[in-house]
């Protein structure tokens, strides 16, 4: 497979560091070609501004996603967000790999996506209309891509669990996996998640090592979460509400957009989620 590693952290000789270049290396041993975003090594920018969309008379009105249509329809996004395009079209699997911070991806790497995920690329797909809203979630253009996280948390696994107080971890996550990858068709992997870094040391590097390792040698095969298709049937349109017939009587939340519930969810990232204790 071809994969794409986009990674954010400013620090070369950090933990994620470390652990990106056992995923690559691991992902090289078993034949893959690996391209690598390395977002603060390229000082990528992370701010949309005018400057994004040459085309844009000087004296006009910035509105983004008009602006954003316009560039990717006339191919003239700026260099640095056509290169990021290409190398997501050549790429069979998409990894985002950053620390915690503030519940979220660093700033950095939601500027990379903000800026990446063009109007008519990763939105804006198909007809939107009140019959049809849209080719995306579970449809779009990179569908049959695989997607996954990378995560190392200062938090432990205890405090993302169900009854945490840091709301669990696939909650956390969700905004990620099923409105950023999932949105523009990517089929969505458990995420890896390395708890309770910040006091890791050199004994508990290698444990936390090999199960990353493992995740590599699985990447084509691990069943991706079973999120629910906008178009597949389960919602109705254009409320886009799920049906009520389906998930369980009363439920809310996130774990709806899972066929057969979050515990389909919990269940494939409790195989993949690691505990560094
Ligand atoms: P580093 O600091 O580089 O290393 C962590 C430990 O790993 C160190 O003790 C280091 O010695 C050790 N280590 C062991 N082996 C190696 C090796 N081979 N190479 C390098 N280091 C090694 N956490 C949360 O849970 N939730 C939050 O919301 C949250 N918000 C944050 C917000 C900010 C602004 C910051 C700075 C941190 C936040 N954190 C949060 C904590 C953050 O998630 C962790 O600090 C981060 O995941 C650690 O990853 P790192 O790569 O920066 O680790």
């Amino acid at each position: 497979m071809k994969i794409l590693l986009v990674y954010a952290h400013p620090e070369p000789r950090s933990l994620n560091a470390a652990l990106r270049d056992v995923a690559i290396k691991e992902l090289e041993d078993q034949g893959h070609e690996v391209r690598v975003s390395d977002l603060y090594a390229e000082a990528w920018q992370s701010q949309v501004n005018r400057a994004d969309f040459p085309l844009l008379a000087p004296d006009a009105r910035l509105v983004v996603v008009a602006a954003s249509k316009e560039a990717f329809e006339a191919d003239a996004l700026t260099p640095d967000v056509s290169a990021e395009i290409e190398k997501l079209r050549w790429a069979d699997a998409l990894i985002l790999q950053f620390p915690i911070w503030w519940y979220a991806m660093p700033a950095i790497l939601k500027g990379w996506v903000d800026r990446v995920f063009a109007y008519g690329f990763a939105y804006g797909v198909g007809e939107h209309s009140d019959k049809w809203w849209g080719d995306r979630f579970g449809q779009g253009t990179l569908v049959g891509k695989r997607a996954m996280l990378i995560v190392t948390t200062g938090g432990w696994e205890e405090h993302y669990g169900a009854r945490g107080i840091n709301g669990p971890i696939d909650d956390l996550l969700f905004p990620i996996n099923h409105g950023i990858l999932y949105y523009p068709g990517y089929d969505v992997l458990p995420p890896f998640v390395a708890y309770r870094v910040d006091g890791l040391d050199a004994g508990g590097f290698e444990p936390t090592a090999e199960r990353l390792r493992e995740r590599m040698r699985t990447l084509a095969t691990t069943p991706p979460i079973p999120y629910r298709q906008q178009n597949g049937g389960d919602y109705l349109i254009p409320s886009l509400h799920l049906r009520p017939e389906l998930g369980d009587p009363g439920a809310t939340g996130f774990g709806l957009h899972v066929a057969g519930g979050r515990n389909q969810e919990a269940g494939g990232a409790a195989k993949s989620n690691m505990s560094v204790d």
